[in-house]
């Protein structure tokens, strides 16, 4: 691996340059500028210290799955100018600290949920940023809401005031090629196309900007379907261990 300013990288500033690499390389493979692709660093069950060699890095963009986990995490980083984005499973009775700590909620898929956050947003902060999590794969098991109910869902949120919607989120089941892989993709960057473009009964069209798809294994595709922020936990921070872990 090369040297960077002649300083030997460490081997998590070694895997965001890789992961930024391979960002890069997709975006011009369908003819994107890769600065509109924003990578989020996924560090649930990573310590805080593997956090601050991320951030040493350059890495600022961190993302959390767990209020529990991630309150003294934020606690202990808070030196640090990190954005924080939440994108696990949001229980009711956790939507005032995620209103609080973070700026981005990747995870809404209720309605009920986004007026909890929106209500108890504090005054002093900028709205929260939210994207509504598609469930694209239709098992039964996984979160996000379905295809057809995202356009309503979105009407209703883009109306709260103290929410920014900003796009859709999905995790899709797991798919070994590229071309099964893109399939979810172009069908979330087709949903927020059309929730983009007016509606035949005259609705205003809302602008959406954010595509929060591809993950380690599937960054590529993620980003050749519009991907405007892809989550990376593994292949920046190795392999997760959740018997050691939070
Ligand atoms: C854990 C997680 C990721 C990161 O997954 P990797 O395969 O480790 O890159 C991305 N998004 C969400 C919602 C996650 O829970």
């Amino acid at each position: 691996m090369s040297r960077n300013n002649n300083l030997i990288m460490t081997a998590i500033a070694q895997n965001l340059q890789a992961v930024q690499n391979a960002i890069a390389q997709a975006a011009r493979t369908a003819g994107r500028d890769p600065q509109k692709i924003k990578l989020l660093a996924v560090s649930k069950t990573f310590s805080v210290a593997a956090i601050r060699e991320a951030y040493q890095a350059g890495q600022r963009l961190f993302g959390e799955n767990y209020v529990q986990e991630a309150l003294p995490k934020i606690e202990a980083l808070s030196d640090l100018s990190i954005q924080w984005h939440f994108i696990g499973p949001i229980q009711s009775n956790k939507t005032r600290a995620i209103a609080k700590f973070f700026s981005w909620v990747h995870s809404v898929d209720n309605l009920k949920i986004a007026e909890r956050l929106s209500a108890q947003r504090p005054d002093n902060l900028p709205p929260l940023n939210v994207c509504i999590q598609i469930n694209t794969s239709g098992e039964l098991s996984k979160s996000g809401i379905h295809m057809g109910q995202v356009a309503e869902l979105a009407r209703a949120i883009a109306q709260l005031p103290r929410i920014k919607l900003r796009g859709l989120m999905t995790i899709p089941a797991f798919a070994a090629s590229l071309e099964m892989q893109r399939i979810p993709f172009s069908q979330l960057r087709e949903i927020k196309d059309s929730i983009n473009t007016l509606s035949p009964c005259g609705a205003q069209g809302l602008a959406l900007d954010t595509l929060s798809m591809g993950m380690t294994h599937d960054l590529h595709a993620a980003v050749l379907e519009g991907s405007t922020i892809v989550r990376v936990g593994t292949g920046i921070f190795g392999e997760r261990n959740y018997f050691e872990g939070a």
